[in-house]
This record gives structure tokens, sequence and C-alpha cells, in this order.
């Protein structure tokens, strides 16, 4: 039987989807193509933009036309909306599976008691790749004006450090160097059950593993503290000195707009206290840019914002209203036309652009320790500790999945050039 998986969205949908290939493949599914005949279609949707909305509406019609005798299965965010609100009906060859929790072991259930084909459990998956997300922690109930996920993950709901440790082993044994803790709001894990808060969790793990790398997809930047970012860095090279604390604006009055719990003077400080325990580390960011009533000089105040942090990598969003949350109804009254989102996003990627080349500049003479994800023509591909993409002359295969020391030699907006270097 032939099965193929498409993935929108977060990493969270990232790391749930290779548990379910991992179940299929040990179960004796052929993995296939999306754009291949399959027998099962399943899309792990998202429902975070307009855009991965679409995607997902798309992506169904595209396996219903593939084979007209296949079954498509639909989970994730959008799966819940879908349910919910819309397109309820779609024929008997959609299975729409509102779960958000634990969508992997609901895929299960469905295939052992509707479809009669077992997978078996534990879900672990079998990595082709040096670096896995792990999902710690599924929900969040911040409820940031313009976002939809608190209304469709319910609550927080996080895992056990024994049966994390667990995966993580699993991985290690299969060759993987660098685990991604992934969740919908990473900074709440263990809320829920009083074992341990995030930091706890690295703790243990790093105790408790070796020969592997640790990084955190995502902090909210209000749930960033002091003692977590020394308990953190004392943790050494065993955590990636990168933290992703997603912005959203520099102007004041739209972050108070967006409920994000700070403001900008907070998260500079925050950065500040963080560069202070570890001057080099790299800080990446999230920016929606066009959010309804951002003024000019709000716009300017990000701009202004994000060049003063020195951000070292920045993801910017033109704002999408998503239905239901109160930003979709300022959007009506307070949108702000199309063209100018895109030529805010345009002006800040460039800025974002200039950061970056400014960061990787600052690591020209200087080692990094990569993570050889492939080689290609003699260039080892892969991620330092601090997120910088590196191309390493003179590698072979041997190189792949393993952290090697690089001596960096070129630096480009995207990516720095360098030779392996002596440990
Ligand atoms: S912190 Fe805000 S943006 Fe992030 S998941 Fe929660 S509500 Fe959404």
């Amino acid at each position: 039987m032939r099965v193929s998986i498409k993935t929108l969205g977060c990493k969270v949908n990232q790391a749930e989807s290779d548990l379910l290939l991992a179940a299929f493949k040990k179960a004796g599914f052929t993995i296939v193509d999306f754009d291949e005949v399959a027998d099962y279609y399943i899309v792990n949707s998202c429902a975070v933009t307009e855009e991965a909305e679409r995607k997902t509406r798309q992506y169904v019609r595209r396996a219903i036309r593939r084979n007209p005798q296949g079954l498509v299965i639909l989970v994730g965010c959008y799966a819940k909306l879908w349910k919910d609100c819309r397109y309820a009906s779609l024929g008997e060859r959609v299975i729409v599976l509102p779960t958000v929790r634990e969508k992997e072991r609901a895929i299960g259930r469905l295939f052992a008691e509707q479809l009669g084909v077992p997978l078996p459990p534990p879900f672990f998956p079998y990595p082709s790749r040096s670096r896995a997300w792990v999902k710690v922690q599924e929900g969040c109930d911040h409820f940031c004006s313009f976002c939809l996920v608190p209304y469709l993950r319910e609550g927080v709901q996080s895992r056990e450090f024994e049966d994390i440790l667990r995966e993580i082993h699993h991985l290690t044994e299969q060759g993987v160097r660098e685990i991604v803790l992934c969740g919908t709001n990473l900074g709440y894990f263990g809320r829920d059950t009083g074992e341990g808060t995030l930091i706890d969790l690295l703790e243990f793990l790093v105790a408790r593993t070796e020969g592997v790398r640790f990084r955190l997809s995502s902090l909210e930047p209000y749930l960033l503290s002091k003692e977590f970012a020394i308990r953190y860095f004392a943790l050494g090279t065993r955590v990636c000195p990168h933290l992703h604390l997603p912005l959203q604006s520099g102007s004041d009055r739209i972050l108070r707009r967006m409920r994000r719990g700070y403001s900008a003077k907070m998260y500079a400080e925050l950065v500040a206290m963080v560069r202070s325990l570890y001057p080099q580390v790299a800080v990446t960011t999230d920016v929606i840019v066009g959010f309804p009533g951002e003024t000019a000089e709000d716009f300017e105040a990000t701009v202004q914002f994000c060049q003063n942090i020195g951000f070292s990598r920045m993801h910017v969003f033109a704002f999408s209203p998503r239905p239901g949350t109160p930003a979709s109804e300022w959007e009506k009254s307070e949108g702000i036309p199309k063209p100018e989102k895109q030529r805010r996003v345009r002006q800040l990627l460039t800025v974002g652009k200039a950061l970056s080349e400014e960061y990787h500049k600052s690591f020209v003479g200087k080692k990094l320790y990569v993570l050889v994800e492939f080689v290609e023509e003699n260039i080892g591909i892969g991620y330092s500790e601090n997120y910088i993409p590196v191309h390493v002359e003179g590698t072979n295969q041997d190189n792949v999945r393993k952290i090697v020391p690089v001596l960096v030699e070129r630096a480009w907006p995207t990516h720095v050039e360098g030779r392996l270097a002596l440990q």
C-alpha cells in the first residue's frame, strides 16, 4: 500500500508528520511523493495564514484528482476549522480528523479501527536527517489578538520527561545529532504537569544523553527569564547559542493591540540580558507587518528597532486576518492595503538581509561547529550552532551527520563558507 503525506505550517506539524512516516514505514507502506498515485493521502494542515488554508484546500483537491480510488485524510489546525464551520462535505473520500492533539495517535486509531490496517505504536521516527524536531508540548492560551491557535488547540498539554527522553534516545541511535525541541508555545512546557519547566527538561536531557546538541525552536519573549538564560548557557556546547524570540512589532502601540505582553523596551532589555551572558548569541525573530492600523510611524519604529537589535535572521510576514480573532475584525475598518503591506514586507526583508550579512561577517576568521547534513561535490552543507547555514569545503560523505569544526573564510547574506578546521 502506498501513502503520501503533505505537511504545512509549523515545526510541530513537521515533527508529527515524521512520527507518522515512521509508523507507515514500519507497517510496510511505501511512501510516495504527493504527486504520485497513493492509496492514502494525508494532509497535515495549517490555519495560521490565509495562504496556508488555501494551500491545504489545494492539496486536498489535488489528492482527490490524483487517485479516484484513494482516500484523503485531513488532520491539523485547518481540519478543525473545516469540520467546525465550512467545507463539511467533500464526499466519502475525504476523512476529516478534527483532533488537534496527538494527531499521530488519532490516525493510528483510524487506520486500525476503521481501515483495518494497524500501525505499529510507538510511533518513533526513523529519520533520514541528522537534525530532528521533537514535540514536547502542545497548546497555547495566550490569545494574541491575531492568532487562531488558542481557539484550535485546546489548553496546554506537555509530555513527560521520560517519554521525551525515550524518543531522543531512539533518534540518537539512528544518527541524529541535533534535536530541536518544539511546541505550540514551548515556554509553557510543564505548566500543566508540574514535573518541571522547559529549563528543567533541558538540564535533564543534557544529563541523560550524549553526542547530541539541543536547540529550541522558538521562545515567546514574555516567557524568557534571566534565570532561564543563566541556566541555559551554563549547559555549554550541549545547547545552541541561538534563541528565536518572535518580536512581531517594534511599535508599543501595535504590541499592545497584538496583546503580546511586552513592550519594545522590555524586549530590548531581554536581548541585552541574553547578550551579557553570551555576546555572540544568535537572536532570530518573526515580524508581522501591516497589522490593522499600523501607521507609517509604527512601521518605521519596527524598522528602527530591528536595526538596533541586529537580528541575525528575520522572518517577515504580511498580516493576514484569521477569522474569529479580534484582529480580523479590525482589519475590516483599519486594514492596510495589500500593495502597502507587500512594500513594507520587502523593505523589512532588505533590512533583515543586511543584518544577516553583518552577523555572518562577524564570524570570518572564527570557528563554528557545523552539523553536516549532506555533501554535494565535496561541499558539506549544514547549520552552525548559532544557526548560520554553512558551506564546508573539502568534506566527504564521512562527514555527514557529524558536528565538525569549520574555519569561516567568507560571508554572504544567506550563508558563510569555510573549510574544515582542527578541533
Ligand atoms: S503566543 Fe500568541 S502567537 Fe503564539 S501561539 Fe500563543 S496566541 Fe498564538
